[in-house]
């Protein structure tokens, strides 16, 4: 396996990535909270995560990645409230509609997703621990972790309790010893979901099933985690002191968090406006789309979302899958490109150093394209040669498997980005067919060498915002400007 550098923000270094076992990563990520649609916001953490999970497999790892999802929580039973509904069963359906999503933003499944409510004898299990262990308390069926006894608290976040005591304003409740101690397990409230504990009926705080889960599926140590920058306090450092108290050991070598998403840089336009679930936005660009987007900015970056972002995304996507296709027919047997093998060797070095360098994919697909620009330069001179032709059909493989922008269908996925194009110029009424028509007649009167006729239609197609273009195997292809 590759030598991987990750920055750490346990150090706030980018180091050497090490394992446990060597070869065999560790891997936890936080999932969501499963009371609605998600936003295109919390699509960012699990894309990151999958491309984690994707780039670690395709460098020569074993990994065993977990992303949990939070079915039990405040959140949730507030919204089953308002609806009238079951809590657990409002949150089974949306952990559902989320496994949708991430099919769509074609993630690959992780090794387990566990759920808070199939988690219960482990999470109990383990508060037990921590009270034995001295660090949780009891009050009224409440259980508390009382954080001054935990020396290390703040060693991620760098917030220190000196700071949560005095500078920030903390809630004062009358039964913590310390305003900073938190909840591992709360009594049930009438019309709550609720599960048998040895303190009463209750259910977890929302720390603790992290902390349960890492342990059930993962052991008492892992090798990284990840989530969103908003997660590192408090809930990583929440995880990080009821790990370390109930293991006895250190929990996480590698903390990894993805910045957010920039929802304020630019006045959110009419066509966007709208589009703040993932689902609404597979709907209107494609899942494709959302993904290339996400990626096209290194994780640890802010991100602008967009229109700019959408049309960049697009015209990637473009070169991306024509490349695809141009390959599939590109006729071998010949010299082109002969001279640019020991190029592509470096290329792949240069791929490979970046996505493990931090999973730096902008710089990695900046040696793709280039490839790219390469390949349209001299594929029009004539037969590739074949180990050419093979080198490139490895490196996109390469890059398809580690990013999961490559996707399998070029032509289909073309048609479809025609459509986004056409989503977000707000030109949604125009139907596909009638420009097919036009095309069509424009291919009649080519063929009868009716050239005015011809260039009327391809004026008309022009205002429509449809661009034409006359392959040289005779055929007619068009896309939206
Ligand atoms: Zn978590």
């Amino acid at each position: 396996m590759q030598k991987v550098k990750i920055f750490n923000n346990l150090t706030r270094k980018k180091e050497e990535f090490k394992t446990d076992i060597p070869g065999h990563v560790k891997f936890y990520s936080c999932g969501p909270t499963t009371y609605d649609f998600l936003h295109v916001g919390n699509a960012r953490a699990l894309v990151v995560g999958d491309l984690f999970h994707r780039v670690l497999k395709t460098l020569g790892y074993q990994v065993t990645f977990v992303r949990n999802y939070t079915d039990v929580d405040d959140k949730i039973i507030d919204r089953a409230n308002e609806l009238g509904m079951d809590a657990i069963a409002l949150a089974d359906k949306f952990v559902k509609e989320c496994e949708a999503d991430t099919r769509h933003l074609g993630m690959l499944p992780p090794t387990f997703t566990p759920k808070v409510s199939d988690t219960m004898p482990e999470i109990i299990q383990m508060i037990q621990v921590i009270i034995e262990r001295g660090f949780g308390y009891v009050v009224d069926g409440e259980v508390l972790y009382h954080v001054p006894l935990f020396k290390e608290y703040g060693k991620l976040s760098k917030v220190h309790l000196d700071s949560l005591q005095h500078g920030i304003r903390v809630e004062v409740d009358g039964h913590k010893k310390h305003p900073s101690d938190f909840v591992l397990w709360k009594p049930a409230k009438a019309g709550e979901p609720s599960w048998d504990s040895p303190w009463g009926k209750g259910r977890p705080g929302w720390h603790i099933e992290c902390s349960a889960m890492a342990k059930k599926y993962l052991g008492k140590s892992l090798d990284l985690h990840h989530g969103g920058v908003d997660l590192q306090f408090p809930h990583h450092e929440n995880e990080i002191a009821q790990s370390e108290a109930a293991n006895g050991c250190e929990f996480c070598h590698t903390w990894a968090h993805n910045e957010f998403l920039n929802f304020g840089s630019e006045k959110m336009s009419k066509s966007l406006g709208n589009v703040v679930t993932i689902r609404k936005f597979v709907e209107t660009y494609s899942g494709e789309v959302l993904r290339h987007i996400l990626l096209s900015v290194h994780y640890r970056s802010k991100q602008d979302w967009g229109e700019e972002a959408i049309e960049k995304a697009i015209g990637e996507m473009e070169r991306i899958h024509q490349f695809t296709i141009d390959l599939k027919k590109a006729f071998v047997g010949g010299h082109i490109g002969d001279d640019l093998i020991s190029d592509l060797q470096v290329t792949e070095e240069k791929i490979r150093e970046e996505l493990g360098n931090d999973f730096n994919v902008p710089a990695a697909m900046g040696y793709f394209f280039s490839m790219i620009k390469d390949f349209n330069r001299v594929s029009k001179m004539g037969a590739l040669d074949t180990n050419y032709a093979k080198r490139l059909k490895e490196i996109k493989l390469l890059v398809s498997e580690a990013t999961g922008l490559i996707h399998k269908d070029p032509e289909d996925l073309l048609k479809r980005l025609n459509q986004s194009k056409k989503n977000l110029k707000g030109s949604g009424s125009t139907d596909d067919s009638v420009i097919d028509k036009l095309v069509q007649e424009r291919i009649v009167a080519r063929t009868t060498k009716d050239w005015k006729r011809s260039d009327e239609i391809r004026d008309r197609l022009k205002s429509m915002g449809v661009e034409i273009k006359d392959n040289p195997d005779g055929t007619v292809s068009w896309t939206y400007k």
